[in-house]
């Protein structure tokens, strides 16, 4: 990203051979600035074995933060993911099986990370699902899993880092909300509520804790290619008989005047500029990286 880091001001553009020296001298100054920053700190990422959790995880890691791994998968494949992260970042990475349904086990895993890390002082509250009926039909056991997953998780891991960021006077938190936590769809009941409530539970952890050093931050991503959003593509292909490409381009374009899928990778790097010194003030925002979607 070439946003101006900590104290850094970006050169002014030019076409010498010079210019181009000053450019990537500045990119790497910026750079180191920002290992610095975050080298070292330790980011527990929920649901990060796949998908948007999983490209933060990356993207973190590719700062020097050590590593928390959440989520479910083949046991074989996440231990894949774990060690490349190690490996290719040169950071500890570990994986925590935690199920964020389940607010003891969410406790738990918050604890372990402090005991093996040290410290939390990045939370990334990202695990969430999906369920598509309308309200009339909607299984009320879906309603329940999908706000304890998407909404209640994020305020048990806030609940249980928040005193250990304050007492090392750091911290940063980023909800991964959505689109849905501005506007709604039909047949999204469980889901839009879930991030509309992640949202002003992002702006009361803003304020909360505003002089303690820590930022609270919502991450509104619209349509973003991940298997949650694969699995929505193909139900709509067999129900409506066409062609997954075709129902592919479709989706983006009934919501998004942008017709192009944001990568998970774009979400990681915004996750990153949120943790590091430059967004040091900007707290209790949901930003939207959408498309165009919350602006119509
Ligand atoms: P995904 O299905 O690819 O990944 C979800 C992750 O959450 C997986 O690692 C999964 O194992 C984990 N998970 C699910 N239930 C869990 C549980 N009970 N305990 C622990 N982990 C659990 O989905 P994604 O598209 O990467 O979505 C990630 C987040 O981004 C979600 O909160 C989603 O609502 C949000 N989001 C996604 C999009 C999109 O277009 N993909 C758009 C807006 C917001």
């Amino acid at each position: 990203m070439q946003t101006p880091i900590g104290p850094l001001a970006p050169p002014t553009p030019g076409c010498s051979l010079v210019g181009d020296l000053i450019g990537a001298l500045y990119n790497r100054i910026a750079r180191s600035w920002r290992e610095l920053m975050l080298k070292g700190k330790s980011a527990v990422v929920t649901g990060s074995t796949s998908g948007i959790g999983l490209a933060i995880a990356g993207a973190l890691a590719a700062e020097g933060c050590d590593i928390v791994l959440n989520g479910f998968g083949d046991p074989a494949a996440i231990e894949r993911l774990r060690a490349g992260l190690a490996e290719r970042h040169r950071v500890r990475a570990i994986y925590l099986p935690a199920d964020m349904a389940k607010p003891a086990e969410i406790r738990a895993l918050i604890a372990e990370a402090a005991r093996q890390f040290g410290a939390v002082d990045i939370l990334v509250n990202n695990a969430g699902i999906q369920h598509v009926a309308p309200i009339v039909a909607f299984p009320e056991e879906r309603w329940d899993a999908v706000i304890a997953i998407n909404l209640s998780a994020a305020f048990h891991a806030a609940k249980a880092a928040l005193p250990l960021m304050i007492a090392r006077r750091w911290g940063r938190i980023i909800n991964i909300a959505s689109a849905h936590g501005l506007v709604a769809s039909g047949e999204k009941a469980a889901y839009v509520s879930a991030k509309h409530g992640l949202v002003g539970l992002t702006k009361v952890a803003a304020i909360e804790n505003a002089n303690h050093g820590i930022t609270c931050n919502a991450i509104c991503p619209g349509w973003v290619l991940t298997p949650l959003v694969e699995q929505q593509i193909e139900a709509r292909a067999r129900d409506q008989g066409i062609a997954v490409e075709q129902a592919r381009a479709d989706l983006v374009r009934e919501k998004q005047p942008m017709l192009d899928y944001t990568t998970p990778e774009k979400i990681g790097a915004l996750a990153v500029f949120l943790c590091g010194e430059a967004a040091s003030t900007i707290t209790g925002a949901a930003l939207s990286i959408d498309g165009g979607w919350v602006a119509q």
